[in-house]
C-alpha cells in the first residue's frame, strides 16, 4: 500500500495542528460479494499501519458495506457514518474538515454543515465544496494559513 503523494506531509501537518483522522469509505463491493468485510478491515488495519510509521494516527475507520439498492442509512452521501462518529466522540461539524475524492464525499459535508475540501482531479460533477486542491499537501497550506 503506497500513500498518495502529499497525503503523508500533510496529513503529519493537520495532525500537529491538533486535528484527528476517522476514514469513512463506501465499499459497495461486499454486499455485491466481490469483497468480505474482513478484507475491508484488513485492508483499513494496513492503512492505519502505513500512516502510523510516519506518526499519523488515523482514530478510526469505518465504512458501508452496503449497495446503493439496499437503502441503507450509511452510504456516502448518506450521514449514518458521521452520526456514529458524531456520538462516539462528541465530533462538532462545523469544527471538522471532510475531505474526498468524490461528490458523494462533499455531498455528505454538505449534509452535516461541514467545511468540505474536493481533492485530486473529479471528471465528475461536483457540489460545490469550501476548499479544492490537488492534493492533501496543496490542502493543508490552504487550510491552516
Ligand atoms: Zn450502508
Amino acid at each position: 500500500m503506497v500513500p498518495l503523494p502529499g497525503s503523508i506531509t500533510g496529513l503529519q501537518r493537520f495532525g500537529d495542528a491538533g486535528y484527528r483522522f476517522f476514514v469513512l469509505s463506501n465499499q459497495s463491493g461486499v454486499g455485491r460479494g466481490l469483497q468480505t468485510q474482513e478484507s475491508v478491515v484488513a485492508c483499513n488495519e494496513a492503512l492505519k499501519a502505513v500512516f502510523q510509521e510516519h506518526g499519523v494516527m488515523i482514530t478510526e475507520c469505518l465504512f458501508c458495506p452496503h449497495t446503493e439498492d439496499m437503502h441503507c442509512p450509511c452510504r456516502k452521501p448518506k450521514t449514518g457514518m458521521w452520526e456514529e462518529l458524531r456520538a462516539r466522540y462528541g465530533l462538532t461539524a462545523e469544527e471538522c474538515l471532510m475531505v474526498g475524492d468524490r461528490p458523494a464525499d462533499i455531498a455528505l459535508g454538505n449534509a452535516i454543515g461541514c467545511p468540505t475540501a474536493l481533492i485530486g482531479v473529479t471528471t465528475e460533477e461536483c457540489p460545490e465544496q469550501t476548499y479544492r486542491a490537488l492534493d492533501l499537501l496543496h490542502l493543508v497550506e490552504q487550510v491552516l494559513s
